[in-house]
Parts: C-alpha cells; structure tokens; sequence
C-alpha cells in the first residue's frame, strides 16, 4: 500500500486524487493534497455576479471530441455533473461561428463543405485549393518543426498567417512562429508521418476516440447530439467543487493554504516539506507548472534544470458587460492575426454562446490580451495597472466590434505565467526530464499543462494515464 504526496490543487491536481482512489482501491494507503493557494481550482477560477452573470477567469469552456474530450465527460458523469452541463451543439448555429480579424474587418471562417468551395475573406483562394496542396506535398521527416513552418509547407502562406498564427493565440497566447508542432497538435504531426498527408490522415484515420468511453451516457448523449463544446451552468469551478467534493467523502486529505517549499528524494521515498512539517511519502504526483517544481529541487539540480526550461506565458483577462445586445456578428468569438494592428488576440462573446449565464446584461465578452506579446504591449506585468488593461480592451471592443457604449461592469484579471509554451523542440526537454527521473531512480510522477498539453480535457486525461501507469508498478 502506498501513501502518496500530490503537490497542487488545480484541475490535474484533483483528478490525480479521483483516479488514485477511483482506479487504486487497496492499492492506495493515504492520499494528502497540497495546495499553496486559499482555494482549489488552479487557473480555473469563476466569478459569480448577485444577477447571476457568470465570468470565468481561466477556461471557459472545453472541447467535446477527442479521447482526452471524452474522458473529461465521462468524469464529469462519474462525479454526478451531467445534468449541470450546457453543451454547444450542431443546433447551436450561431456559437459555432468563428470570427477571423483581417484589416479590421471580421470574417466568418467556412463551417460547411460548401462553404470551402468559394473564395471567401480572409483567404484569397477557395480554402479546398490548400487542402489539395497538402495532398501534393511530400512528408519532411523532420523530428519537428514549428507550427508556423509545418502549416505554411503544407498549406500555404495564406493559411498559416490567416488561420494556424491566430489559432496558436487563441489557444496557448503563444507565437506560431516558436511553438511546436509535434507537442502543439501531435495529431497533425502524426497524420503527415503516418500517411504522407494531413488530408489523407482525416480521410484514413478511422480511429473512434469514444470507443473506449461509450459506457458512460454522457458520451453517448454528446456523441449523438455532435456536441462541439460544453461548460457548467455556473461555470467551470463547478468542475473544481464536484471534483474535491468526491474526493474528501473518500477520504484524502485536502490541504489549501499549504505550500511545498521543497522535496528531498531519500532512497525510494520522497519528504515533502511543507512550512514546519515534513511528510514522507511512497511517491509524488507533482501538479504543478514546471517552472514552480524546479524551485523546490535543492537536490536534484539538474532535474530542476530542464524544468526551468519551459517558459510561460501572462494573459490579460478582461470581463466586460453591456446593457444593451451591442454584438452584429452572432458567434463563439474572433480572433486576431499577430498581424493584425491591434491589443487584443481574441475576445470571446460569451452572451451569444451562453446567453443562460447573462443575467441582467444583454451582452457579454471577455477580451485576451498579451500571452508572448505581453511586455511589449504592457511593459512589466507586475507593475501595469489594472486601468491600462481595462482601457485597452475598451478600445478593442470599440474598434474591432463597433461597441461605443460604456460597460457597465467589468472584471480584469492578469494572469502570470499562466500558459506554458510548448516550443520547437519541446519533446526533447520532455525526454531530458523523463532521463533525469529514471537515472535517479526518483519516486516522482510529473502531471499538469507543463508537459503533455494544456487544454483541461488533456490535462485530465494525461493524468488518468500517468495514475494507471503509477498504479502498474505497485
Ligand atoms: C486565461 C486562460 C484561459 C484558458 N482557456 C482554456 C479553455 O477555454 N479550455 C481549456 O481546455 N483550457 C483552457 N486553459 C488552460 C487550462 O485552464 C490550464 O492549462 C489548466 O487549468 C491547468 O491545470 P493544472 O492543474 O495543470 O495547473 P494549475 O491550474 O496551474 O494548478 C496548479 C496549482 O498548484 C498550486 N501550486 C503551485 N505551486 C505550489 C506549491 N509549491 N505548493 C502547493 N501548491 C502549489 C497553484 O496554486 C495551483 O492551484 C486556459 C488557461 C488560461 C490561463
């Protein structure tokens, strides 16, 4: 029976607690949980306004597709959320239109195959004339390459600058042009070396991702309705409340207020040292940013090393609220090339997508801002106000969304070092860390967005895989 040390109470956090208990059983003598921070959640935070208005701070909203998709609705069912959930579906036509900015002129990206027939802005050919490149262009067998050289080979200039550049701020606040894309989208990545083709990948690739996930009803319901995306009726900390909920009725210790300030490796067992306390434990689920573990290494130097290696990126976060239905162009959001002279890298319309969550107001967006652009635009994040940002999403709503009027309430939020950067060459840090904790024969398992994608569903699912990895060798 092992005693277990998990180090962060953000989402990966509390599901490595779930499936040590959910899939351990015996195999797990006591589980404590330490979180440095007064609440558990991570970057998944939410504001609840007196009307009923939601904002979340972190995600807002999570991917239905995919194992690690599926996985997180099977989760969410196994820990009585179903009917919490509101889902984007096929019915939902406007919350699945994306918006590109292109000269300050929004555009609607092709949702339907018709659509990829004709010339449409921001591309200046029909978007199937780039598929068809992809097809004629031979596989590269490169180790890696950065998203913004793979897209731009296979595709075109015009997709990589127009779609894959304001994609990789949406998703990570990161620059196409650094970040990796063997650990940013692996699936491009292998369908390209598996099939010479990305194209022929989706054609061929018959893989069902919810195979192994149709027992639980949520997946059948979301398989079936073509689910797109889904959140929680009061937001994403519902996920957070249900999740260490479940876990304390089981029995683990849940620590807030409780920060690591090292970890000694001493034979096959680990200290943790925790203010004046030092627990010991069988092994270590570390969830936490890579760049937080490699300070609390004295004696593992050059483990904490490689770790330091990953950098971080800060977003601005800004809530806004109007009392008026300001929004012309119904939708999920836009986003904007690097490109594109403007602060902003994409503002999501929340009021379209979950008008439930609207209370009084009649419109709803958040605004992102900085990610690798930070300093530039802001200067130094510890000391920009929290008025300079509010201004500058101001006038981004202003410019890019033809909004005059006032908000009526807003929210900032500055967010440090929040999402980490898989850059070109990420797998070969990953390597180097995993070399370092197999050499030193350390009792520690690495989980968490630092490493193996960032996204909530990846972040739970990778941790599912590594508890069941863990659970193999007891
Ligand atoms: C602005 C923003 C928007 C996002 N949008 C989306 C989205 O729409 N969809 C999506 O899927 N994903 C999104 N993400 C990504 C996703 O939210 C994160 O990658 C994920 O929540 C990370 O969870 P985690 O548990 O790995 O880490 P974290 O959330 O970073 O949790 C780590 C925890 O460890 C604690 N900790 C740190 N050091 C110590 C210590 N020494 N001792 C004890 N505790 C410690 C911290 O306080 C923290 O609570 C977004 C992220 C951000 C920042």
């Amino acid at each position: 029976m092992a005693a277990i040390g998990i180090i962060g109470g953000g989402i990966s956090g509390l599901s490595c607690a779930h499936y040590l208990k959910f899939l351990g059983g015996s195999k797990i003598k006591y589980i404590f949980l330490l979180e440095k921070g007064p609440k558990f959640g991570g970057w998944i935070q939410t504001t609840r306004f007196p009307d009923n208005a939601v904002f979340d701070h972190g995600p807002r909203t999570l991917r239905a597709g995919s194992k690690a998709g599926f996985n997180a609705l099977t989760l969410a069912e196994e820990l009585g959320l179903s009917s919490r959930i509101l889902a984007i579906d096929r019915t939902h036509t406007t919350a699945r239109t994306n918006y590109i900015l292109k000269q300050n002129e929004l555009h609607p990206l092709p949702r339907d195959f018709f659509s990829i027939l004709k010339t449409r802005h921001p591309f200046n050919r029909p978007l199937i004339s780039y598929l068809f490149k992809d097809l004629l262009t031979k596989s590269s067998k490169l180790e890696d390459e950065t998203v913004f050289s793979f897209v731009d080979r296979r595709f075109g200039r015009d997709i990589a600058e127009n779609l894959i550049d304001p994609l990789c701020r949406g998703i990570s606040a990161g620059d196409a042009r650094e970040l990796s894309v063997r650990s940013m989208f692996p699936y491009l990545y292998e369908m390209e070396n598996k099939y010479g083709s990305v194209v022929k990948g989706v054609l061929k690739d018959r893989e069902n991702a919810a195979a192994a996930f149709m027992h639980s009803q949520l997946v059948q319901k979301a398989r079936s309705e073509l689910w797109k995306m889904w959140t929680f009726k009061t937001g994403m900390s519902e996920f957070i409340d249900g999740l260490a909920c479940s876990i304390e009725e089981r029995g683990c210790d849940l620590l807030f207020n409780t920060n690591c300030s090292s970890i000694d490796f001493i034979g096959n067992k680990a200290k943790i040292n925790v203010e004046n306390e030092i627990i010991e434990v069988d092994h270590i689920f570390s969830a936490i940013p890579s760049y937080e573990l490699s300070k609390l290494l004295p004696n593992n130097q050059s483990l904490a090393n490689v770790l330091a290696k990953i950098p971080s990126v800060d977003v601005a976060v800004v809530y806004l609220e109007y009392e008026n239905q300001l929004i012309k162009q119904q939708g999920f959001g836009f986003l904007s090339p690097s490109s594109e002279n403007s602060k902003v890298m994409g503002i999501v319309f929340d009021s379209c997508c979950f008008p439930q969550m609207n209370g009084t107001a009649k419109t709803r967006i958040t605004c992102m801002m900085g990610g690798k652009w930070f300093s530039d635009i802001f200067g130094d994040v510890d000391t920009v106000s929290e008025d300079t940002i509010l201004q500058a999403a101001i006038k981004g709503a202003e410019m890019h969304l033809k909004i005059s009027e006032q908000p009526v309430r807003h929210k900032v939020v500055i967010q440090k070092k929040c999402i980490p950067q898989y850059i070109f060459g990420h797998h070969k840090v990953l390597e180097k860390i995993d070399e370092e904790i197999t050499k030193n024969n350390l009792c520690l398992s690495l989980i968490g967005a630092s490493y193996k994608g960032a996204g909530v569903p990846d972040c739970i699912y990778n941790t599912k895989l590594s508890v069941e990895q863990f659970l193999k060798t007891l």
